[in-house]
């Protein structure tokens, strides 16, 4: 992909967007991967093609959990069965959407540390969403990464309302300690984790998860494998491909797997596909738009690729979007000229 003044690069030369954990290290992990690397490793190895069956963490048996990749394992975590990983290195563990709710995260914590033999470095939230990022809260006293976006979205009232509805005082929610715009590299001793936000799309905060050697990246809810994907009011349903495309690139090849945040891995096809079906949605919130349908009648009259109760949520949105960038209602139809013949 190329870096452009959108994702950050002016902040980035300004040095307050990548974070580095090693003092030693002054490469900038992430832009290297996202721009040059084929990801070394190999997905079908003996140790790697475990069945991703679906499993419960918080039962203190680290048993429960799954391989999916070299040292990478996967647990899916209730009420929203989403799935929550844990990375380790040599030195250090990483937890990967750490759970619904505090107390979630304090279990998952516990069991990546019991899973791994090693001390938890921190934890990551792929976005601010309720079963992606409410159990933060737990890793407070150690390093927790995530976009800069998510103390304000985890301020706002939908996020306030879905504290409420787990049970939970809003108050206790934590955003990241450790923000960042552009990307960050998280260093577990012989292994570097490589965090990137390649831009809007399932909200304006998505972040990735990059473990390069051992061939996975985990999207969040860029991509779902367990059923469609959701837009809502903090979705960009005009970003969403384009940030596609750059996890499709680091996916080109074969070697690298999307690990989506609902359900199993996806291959690069199934990827492509997701991300042609978020394009069309794209294009059907446009194509309303410049027909001149109003807001409220769009998401009834639209044609989406997926059940509209996915996608209603972020029309509206979409249209502020397309709006703010001078897309307009246009009683001009699209009339291509015919010479008719003699
Ligand atoms: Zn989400």
């Amino acid at each position: 992909m190329a870096l452009d003044q959108g994702l950050g690069t002016d902040r980035l030369l300004a040095g307050d967007v990548v974070g580095h954990d090693g003092p030693q290290h002054l490469q900038l992990p992430v832009l290297q991967h996202v721009l040059l690397l084929p990801a070394r490793g190999d997905w079908h190895s003996s140790r790697q093609s475990a069945s991703l069956a679906v499993v419960q963490p918080g039962a203190g048996r680290s048993g429960s959990w799954q391989l999916v990749a070299d040292r990478v394992w996967r647990a899916v975590a209730e009420p929203d069965s989403v799935t929550v990983a844990v990375v380790a290195g040599e030195e250090a563990a990483l937890v990967v959407d750490p759970g619904s709710t505090p107390e979630q995260g304090r279990a998952l914590r516990a069991e990546a540390e019991e899973l791994t033999g090693l001390p938890v470095r921190g934890a990551v939230a792929t976005h601010a969403h309720s079963d992606h990022a409410f159990g933060l809260a737990a890793f407070d006293d150690l390093t927790t990464w995530g976009h800069e976006g998510l103390a304000e979205a985890l301020r706002a009232e939908p996020a306030r309302t879905a504290a409420r509805r787990l049970g939970l005082d809003p108050a206790a929610l934590a955003a990241p300690n450790r923000p960042f715009a552009l990307a960050a590299g998280v260093d577990l001793g012989g292994r570097w984790v490589e965090l990137a936000h390649l831009g809007e799309g399932h909200t304006t905060s998505d972040v990735v998860v990059v473990v390069a050697d051992a061939g996975v990246v985990l999207v969040g809810d860029l991509l779902e494998s367990a059923g469609p994907p959701w837009w809502g009011e903090d979705s960009a349903p005009d970003a969403w491909p384009a940030t596609l495309d750059a996890v499709l690139g680091l996916l080109a090849g074969g070697r690298v797997r999307a690990l989506p945040g609902h359900g199993p891995a996806l291959s690069f096809s199934d990827a492509l596909l997701q991300r042609g079906q978020v394009a069309a949605v794209a294009g059907e919130i446009e194509r309303l738009l410049v027909a001149g349908t109003p807001v409220e009648q769009a998401a009834a009259q639209g044609s989406w690729p997926f059940p509209v109760e996915h996608v209603a949520a972020g029309v509206p949105t979409g249209y502020r979007r397309l709006t703010e960038r001078g897309v307009r209602p246009s009683r001009d139809l699209p009339i291509t000229p015919v010479r008719r013949p003699d």
